[in-house]
């Protein structure tokens, strides 16, 4: 999996001097009639440039079935939600086929990507918002499709992926929100976390890897470090990705039967697997002191692939649309560029 330099993510950042301000020549009059600001559901200290218009993209959905429920809130684990007794089989608010799910995914991919290339260009010109996509789960969980057949609907440029291993002894010098921080989407970017600080209340707690108080913190550290997130901009997308026993064994068999997936399989695997009712309590524990208002969970039933890898596109792309992004205002001239265009039409062309 590519990981984001932090350097180059620096780079990346607009300059301020982009960003359209009143000293700025005002936009082309009859686009600038159409002008509507994009509006946010909460204030935050994010930063959203000028845009000429935030109407939905106009994508065409036809023959392509749509939810019975929005799929959102569905999924979210409320009161009473209970990991030990979930249906990982089940298919929440979808009762088309596979196939119709294959053909929403099509459409929502089309707006997707307009809605990446829409934020990429927001952040290109002076805005300051992102959307970060966390994925847990358990191995074999669908991880990896999910960045294959989610992100990889829209623009390679525009996504930021990082990935979260046994943490490296430098990394565990430090706090364990470091090497999160320092992973964060740059501006315009929609970040995978493939695993995330969830680990460290997770296969930390199930492995005591620190003291009881320490990891008792963390959750409260997370939420404030989500908050503090959601308030600069960053829209954060939790998704568990949960599957069942059977379909783990099911998919851990066809890795060590097909020579073409033993790279996959790896014999830790089987030691965590051994673990799964302390990890479902640690999962349990999770959805019940980070799902918060301003980042809900959504525990996403992972049997059929085809279901969570279309649950987690409906999530994404509806948190874009909630961003009401526009096309940012240019902050040039357009006559002016257009006229000094038109003065270069022949150059190269006739022989001077
Ligand atoms: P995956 O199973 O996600 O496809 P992988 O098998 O290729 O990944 P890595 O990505 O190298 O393996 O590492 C994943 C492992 O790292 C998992 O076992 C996970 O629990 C562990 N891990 C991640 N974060 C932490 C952490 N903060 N502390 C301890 N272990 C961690």
């Amino acid at each position: 999996m590519s990981k984001t330099e932090p350097d180059k993510a620096e780079e990346a950042k607009p300059s301020k001097g982009r960003r359209p301000g009143p000293d700025k020549p005002a936009p082309d009059k009859s686009t600038a009639a159409k002008a509507t600001k994009a509006t946010k559901p909460e204030p935050t200290d994010a930063v959203e440039p000028d845009v000429y218009t935030a109407d939905p993209v106009e994508v065409t959905r036809e023959g392509a079935k749509d939810w019975s429920e929005p799929v959102g809130p569905l999924l979210r684990p409320g009161d009473g939600f209970d990991l030990a007794t979930f249906d990982a089989g089940a298919t929440p608010g979808w009762d088309g086929s596979e196939k119709d799910a294959e053909r929403r995914m099509a459409a929502l991919g089309e707006e997707l990507s307009e809605l990446q290339e829409r934020l990429y260009a927001e952040g290109r010109s002076g805005g300051s918002r992102s959307v970060l996509l966390v994925l847990q789960g358990l191995d074999t969980s669908g991880k990896g499709g999910i960045a294959r057949h989610v992100l990889g609907m829209v623009d390679p440029q525009g996504v930021a992926l990082r990935s979260f291993g046994v943490p490296t002894l430098q990394e565990r010098e430090h706090h364990f929100l470091w090497r999160i921080r320092n992973a964060l989407p740059p501006t315009g970017r929609i970040g995978l976390f493939d695993r995330s600080h969830y680990e460290d209340v997770l296969v930390a707690v199930v492995d005591e890897l620190a003291p009881p108080e320490e990891l008792d913190a963390r959750y409260g550290e997370i939420n404030d470090f989500e908050a503090e997130l959601a308030g600069s901009g960053t829209t954060i997308v939790k998704v568990a990705l949960v599957i069942s026993p059977q379909e783990q064994y099911d998919r851990l068999h066809e890795r060590l039967e097909r020579p073409d997936k033993h790279w996959k399989f790896s014999v830790g695997d089987l030691a965590t697997r051994a673990k799964w009712p302390q990890y479902t309590q640690a999962y349990q524990r999770v959805f019940d002191r980070t799902s918060t208002e301003g980042a809900p969970w959504h525990v996403v039933p992972a049997d059929n692939k085809w279901f969570s890898r279309l649950v987690v596109t409906e999530l994404l792309t509806q948190a874009l649309r909630d961003l009401n992004l526009g096309w940012p205002v240019a902050d040039f001239d357009v006559d002016a560029a257009r006229a000094a265009l038109e003065e270069t039409k022949d150059q190269g062309t006739t022989a001077s």
